[in-house]
């Protein structure tokens, strides 16, 4: 978040540097099914982003030590392509994916029926490939249609959805020049039906009432981006039925 700085976020026709209203997502376009030895799996590209996820299980939990008798434990590695980014990033996990990993985990947990695979885990891979800002809540939101893919019983599909402020204004969905020199950033994970929230961090600072903007903002937008994802999974399986 924000170096202050003289870059105009905001044009005088209240229109962001890549042309878009405060209210208005990047362009999403999501596909299920895209790899044959994982169990579920799926891709995404919102905005500058590309991320991919991939789902193994329920499987049994080896070494037996970590099972868990009443449950699956769920299992996400967020990971960033060495080339994903401006910067070449070293491989391997850093503090920062080590993070991601955990909080992606128990986002997606809080959708899974985890009770009905005790002693299993439930791995799911996300391989960020190309990232420009919002990958954490693309990631949860690509990783949930993997989820679906593979079979696993879910409460509903999870969405990730950020909303922040740059110059002033409280803007849904940042891109990376956003978030590089915006104020905030609040990275949500929404569980639309239920209107849940699995996860909320914020980066930066902002009033209450302009918090309470943002998320309002998120909120609506995950029903959108909801939508999508159903229509995702019926690309996928009403293809399946006219080739059969
Ligand atoms: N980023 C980067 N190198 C890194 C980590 C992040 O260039 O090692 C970029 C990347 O484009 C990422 C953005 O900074 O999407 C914002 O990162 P943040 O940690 O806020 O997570 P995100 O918004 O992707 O969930």
């Amino acid at each position: 978040m924000g170096m202050k700085s003289d870059i105009k976020l905001i044009d005088d026709n209240g229109l962001r540097i890549d042309g878009r209203l405060p209210n208005q997502l990047r362009p999403i376009k999501m596909e299920v099914g895209v790899l044959k030895r994982a169990d579920g799996s799926a891709y995404i590209e919102w905005g500058g982003n590309k991320i991919i996820a991939a789902v193994y299980g329920p499987r049994e939990a080896y070494p037996k030590h970590i099972q868990d008798p009443n449950k699956a434990i769920v299992r996400a590695r967020y990971n960033m392509a060495s080339f994903s980014v401006d910067e070449r990033k070293k491989p391997g996990p850093d503090r920062r994916s080590v993070e991601l990993s955990k909080v992606i985990s128990e986002a997606l947990e809080s959708v899974i029926f985890t009770e009905r695979f005790p002693r299993t885990t439930i791995d799911v891979f996300i391989e960020v490939l190309q990232a420009d800002a919002g990958t954490r809540v693309a990631g949860i939101t690509v990783a949930s249609l993997a989820l679906a893919d593979a079979g696993i019983p879910m409460k509903d599909l999870i969405v990730g959805c950020a909303a922040g402020k740059i110059d002033g204004v409280v803007v849904l969905d940042l891109n990376k020049e956003e978030d590089n020199y915006g104020e905030a950033d609040v990275p949500m994970a929404i569980i639309p039906r239920t209107k849940e929230i699995a996860l909320l961090q914020m980066d930066g600072d902002m009033s209450y009432e302009e918090l309470i903007t943002a998320m309002d903002m998120a909120m609506e937008a995950a029903q959108e981006i909801h939508r999508m994802q159903i229509e995702a999974l019926k690309r996928k399986y009403t293809e399946i039925e006219e080739v059969e």
